[in-house]
Order: structure tokens, then C-alpha cells, then sequence
């Protein structure tokens, strides 16, 4: 059971008032609000222990590195890797999904490969793959999405061939909550040796995550949506593929030995992790999956899934309402649009009311194309939003409704 109060409590941010009308916060799968602990570790961070990471000797290098260490053993463990040489601190998922991109396509594709997305994915799980297919001459396939916005997994099965190198792929869809069947899509891809990149931003922060139990090959994540800051991010990697694969960037950290003739590299994740890293941020993240952890993932994801189910019962008795997005399997996201009122005018009154909500394509303009739409407003959920918030955001699109 969740004690909404008290957690709220621990959000400073909840609070305040917009507009002289207190915040509902709905834009969590943007980015969640941080709790004092995860604030207070960045603070405790910079007055006590700021040092540069891993290349000093004296006191408090070394408990800097201790600490972001013993970070990156926090996430190894939050998401079931086997070592934290498969951890690598990145800025986000965005970076991881170009880290990934980049390395991978040097080491392993070429002209006449194919790379398989899905048609529900995060632009940060498509340019970066274009970038490279530019490069590289591989071709990029993309799994259709059905009305009820599911991956069409006959399609996907039809689509992997001898041709196929890696399928990259999100585990929960941003914009239609849709949880896709991820371990049935890795025991597909593995039965043909094909390894599986999973874009887990929207599910790390909202279901049980173990990297191991799924098989998935990499996975990333972003900190700001698990309630730790910006800036700091994951990519977990199969050792045995990060270790073919080149660096991502250059610089300190990441070498063993340069020379101007020949550079050797680091060892994982090190090789991965050039210049000097966001250990602060590391920090705080490991902070925040503690938080996390102390709630439980599968005490969260139950109060979730009533939320949304509640927004759904309740959205639909609106006259006019469309939800975008209708499959059994969904996380914290609902997405609709109200009759003819354009999203951005419904988004941009209900924040007059309080509410925050995201408006607009959600950086999925491909998914836009295919459902024929132009946007999307988009409630998403936290443990700390509650069913009277929920009450509020209806009755807020009734208003709206009636200035139309
Ligand atoms: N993938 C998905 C599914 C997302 O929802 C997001 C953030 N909206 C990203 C990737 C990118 O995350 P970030 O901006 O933190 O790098």
C-alpha cells in the first residue's frame, strides 16, 4: 500500500501553487520530480565530498570515486546486470541510444544489414540509427503498430531474416503506454542470434527491471525519470559485446596507455566513459533507486496501473474523448485528444487550471503519421499523483470543453 501523503511530502516541489491553484503534475513521463533526499545528495555531494573522480590519490578523490562506484554497483543491482563493467554512465538515454548506435554500427554493420525499430519509438531510438545507417549503409525496418497501439508481432517475426544484426526496441511506449512484449520479442531475435536493444526511459522508473531475467543485450534508461537528476543517465551493455565494440568518444578516462603512434583503451565501462563523468549525478541517481526501492517497484507499478485505470474510466465519460492508445498492457501514460479542440489549446488551458500535462507529438512524429494525428495531450503518472488530481484534470477538460 502507498501512503500518498506521506510520500508527497518528501517532493517539495508538490506544494506550490501555478497561477494561484495548486500544481497537478501530470508530466512525470517527461520528467519526475526529485524527493529532499535525492536534492539533499547533490548538496551533500558539493559541500563534502566534490573531488575529481578516479585520477587522484588524495582523500577526496578517493571518496568521490568510492561513492560513484558504489553508484554504479546501486544500478547494477536495480536492474539485475551481472557486473558493474556493463554499467556505463552516460547523460541519458539519448546519449546511451547514440552511444549505442555509434559503437555498435562501427563494429558490427555494414551494407546489406538490417537493423529492426518499431513504429512507436522515441526519436532518440531512430535519428541516432539513421545517423549510422548513413555511415554504414545498413537499411532500417520498422515493426507496424496496430490500431489498438500494439507492435503487429507477426509483422516483426516475418521481418527477421539472415539480414537482421540487432533489433533496438522500446519496452514501453512514451506516448501510448503501451508495455510491448519484451521478453517475447528477445527470445525471437535470440532464437536467430540477433541481439536486442531495449529503450527502457518509460518502464525503469514504473515496473521490475531485471536486464538478466529479460536477455536483453542493452538497455538504457534516463536518471531524471527515475526522480534522480538531469544529466545522468544509463547504458547497460553485454560485456561480451562491449567489448567488441570501439569507444564512443575520446579523451581522459577512457584510455590505458597514449601515445602519438598507437592509443590503447580502458577497460569496461571505463572505454566508455570519456572526460570526467557526472559523479555527482551518479550519486543522487543511486539515491534516487534507493528511494525507489524503499517504496518497491511492484507496490508502485500496482497503485499506477489503478491510477490509470481510474483516468481511463473517468476521461472516458467525457463526451468527444479519444484515448490514443488502447492496448491491455500499459504504465502510467495516457494519451487523448477532446473532440476538435486542438492539443496545444487543451494543454495550455488546463496549465491556466494547474494541471501539467504535455502537449504535441512526444518526440514520436513517425507514431503521429501513422495513428493520422497531430499530437497528443498526454497525462502521465507518478506514485505521488492521486485519484482526486485525476478528478481535477476531467474536470479540467470539461472546462475546456465548454469555452469550445
Ligand atoms: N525514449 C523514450 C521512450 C522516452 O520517453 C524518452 C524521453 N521522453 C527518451 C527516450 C529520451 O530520454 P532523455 O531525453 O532523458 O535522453
Amino acid at each position: 500500500m502507498i501512503d500518498v501523503e506521506r510520500i508527497r511530502r518528501d517532493f517539495p516541489i508538490l506544494g506550490r501553487e501555478v497561477y494561484g491553484k495548486p500544481l497537478v503534475y501530470l508530466d512525470n513521463a517527461a520528467t519526475t520530480q526529485k524527493p529532499q533526499c535525492v536534492i539533499d545528495a547533490i548538496s551533500e555531494a558539493y559541500c563534502n565530498v566534490n573531488a575529481n573522480v578516479h585520477r587522484g590519490i588524495h582523500f577526496l578523490s578517493q571518496q568521490a570515486t568510492d561513492m560513484m562506484e558504489a553508484a554504479r554497483d546501486k544500478v547494477r543491482q536495480f536492474i539485475g546486470a551481472g557486473s558493474t563493467g556493463e554499467i556505463i554512465f552516460t547523460r541519458g538515454t539519448t546519449e546511451s541510444m547514440n552511444l549505442l548506435a555509434s559503437s555498435f554500427a562501427q563494429a558490427f554493420l555494414k551494407e546489406g544489414d538490417e537493423v529492426i525499430i518499431s513504429g512507436m519509438e522515441h526519436h532518440s531510438n531512430i535519428v541516432p540509427w539513421q545517423i549510422q545507417a548513413g555511415r554504414y549503409g545498413f537499411k532500417l525496418k520498422v515493426i507496424p503498430v496496430t490500431d489498438l497501439g500494439e507492435l503487429d508481432m507477426d509483422a516483426f517475426s516475418a521481418m527477421l531474416s539472415d539480414k537482421t544484426k540487432l533489433v533496438s526496441i522500446t519496452h514501453v511506449s512514451n506516448v501510448l503506454g503501451t508495455v510491448n512484449p519484451v521478453s517475447e520479442i528477445i527470445s525471437l531475435a535470440h532464437s536467430r542470434g540477433i541481439p536486442v536493444a531495449v529503450d527502457g526511459a518509460q518502464s525503469v522508473p514504473h515496473i521490475k527491471v531485471d536486464v538478466k531475467e529479460l536477455g536483453a543485450d542493452f538497455y538504457a534508461f534516463s536518471g531524471h525519470k527515475i526522480y534522480g537528476p538531469t544529466g545522468i543517465g544509463v547504458l547497460y551493455g553485454r560485456k561480451e559485446l562491449l567489448e567488441k565494440m570501439p569507444p564512443y568518444q575520446g579523451g581522459g578516462e577512457m584510455i590505458k596507455r597514449v601515445t602519438f603512434e598507437k592509443t590503447t583503451y580502458n577497460e569496461l565501462p571505463y572505454k566508455f566513459e570519456a572526460g570526467t563523468p557526472d559523479y555527482v549525478g551518479s550519486i543522487a541517481l543511486a539515491t534516487a533507486l534507493d528511494y525507489v526501492q524503499a517504496i518497491g517497484l511492484d507496490t508502485i507499478a500496482q497503485y499506477e496501473n489503478e491510477l490509470c485505470d481510474y483516468a481511463i474510466s473517468k476521461l472516458t465519460q467525457i463526451p468527444g474523448m479519444r484515448i490514443i492508445g488502447n492496448s491491455e498492457h500499459r504504465s502510467a501514460v495516457v494519451s487523448f485528444l477532446v473532440g476538435n479542440i486542438h492539443p496545444s489549446d487543451m494543454g495550455t488551458l488546463l496549465d491556466r487550471l494547474g494541471i501539467a500535462v504535455r502537449t504535441g507529438h512526444h518526440c514520436a512524429e513517425p507514431l503521429m503519421d501513422r495513428m493520422g494525428i497531430p499530437g497528443t495531450v498526454r497525462a502521465s503518472f507518478s506514485f505521488y499523483n492521486t485519484k482526486a488530481e485525476i478528478d481535477t484534470l476531467s474536470a479540467g477538460i470539461e472546462r475546456v470543453k465548454r469555452m469550445f
